[in-house]
């Protein structure tokens, strides 16, 4: 399994404004920004955010391009409120469109695809680690690609589901992507989807309906990234073929 290898080339801090603000689920907002320099990124790469207190107190952290890097001129983050997180809640209660903000990227090298690279690709996203996955998916779209790519995904209730209206509507084109979302805290009666985590017997499923996964993405908290890739390596898969990106928790 492939994990971060070295720090990533550092880039120069840029004064990045606010455009936009959406609720994309509950507890998630997506932020959109413009840079002075806009920059040229692959999709699964991150931006660093830096907030300064008058005091001058510092507090970094890094987010996820939910972008397509088609875009570079207006970067999507998005962010997930984490009930004691210091710089989650500063932007859900704080931050305003038309703020200015301190970002730097893009940075990471490792945990990245372009439809150059080909397929198939196995995406898999829990809660906002859907997030870097957003942009490969809207990265394949933009290039009109038809790289086979399967996104699974798990949250409590559809409503936490974040992307999935647009989700939904790449599933329906019949392009070559394909979508398995589930809900763990919801009856299945309750909405459309499929009630259950991702767990062994989803997998084999995946697995069984599309061609062997040349790359395999996870994304998540460290507890869903940790057993997302042991079941992956439990039902044989390569090590070598699965890069993980792990935000904590
Ligand atoms: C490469 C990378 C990309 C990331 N991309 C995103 C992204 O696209 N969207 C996003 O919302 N976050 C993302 N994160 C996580 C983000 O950097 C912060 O760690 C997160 O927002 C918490 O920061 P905070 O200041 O709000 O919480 P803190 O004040 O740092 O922590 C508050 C509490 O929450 C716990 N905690 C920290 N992170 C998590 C977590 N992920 N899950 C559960 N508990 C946690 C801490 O242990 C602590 O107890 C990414 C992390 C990395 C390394």
């Amino acid at each position: 399994m492939t994990e971060p290898a070295a720090p990533a080339r550092k880039r120069s801090w840029q004064t990045a404004r606010v455009v936009a603000i959406e609720t994309l689920t509950p507890r998630i907002k997506g932020f959109h920004f413009t840079l002075p320099d806009a920059p040229a990124f692959v999709a699964g790469q991150h931006m660093d955010v830096r907030l300064v207190a008058p005091d001058g107190y510092e507090a970094q952290r890094s987010y996820s391009i939910a972008s397509a890097p088609e875009h570079a001129e207006r970067i999507e983050l998005a962010i997930e409120r984490l009930d004691d997180g210091e710089v989650s809640a500063f932007f859900h209660d704080v931050v305003q469109v038309g703020d200015e903000i301190e970002l730097r990227g893009p940075l990471g090298g490792h945990f990245v695809w372009s439809v150059r690279d080909g397929g198939p690709v196995l995406l898999i996203g829990g809660g906002s680690g859907v997030v870097p996955l957003m942009s490969m998916v809207r990265h394949r779209a933009a290039q009109a690609s038809t790289v086979p790519v399967t996104l699974v995904t798990s949250a409590r209730t559809a409503a936490d589901l974040i992307y999935l209206d647009e989700l939904r509507r790449l599933d329906a084109n019949g392009d070559g992507f394909t979508l398995k979302a589930r809900v763990t805290r919801e009856a299945a009666t309750a909405s459309d989807l499929d009630a259950g985590r991702i767990d062994r017997p989803l997998l084999e499923s995946v697995l069984d309906e599309m061609a062997e996964p040349s790359f395999i993405f996870v994304c998540g908290s460290n507890p869903f990234v940790g057993t997302v890739a042991d079941l992956l390596l439990d039902l044989g898969l390569p090590p070598g073929r699965i890069r993980t990106e792990r935000y904590g928790g």
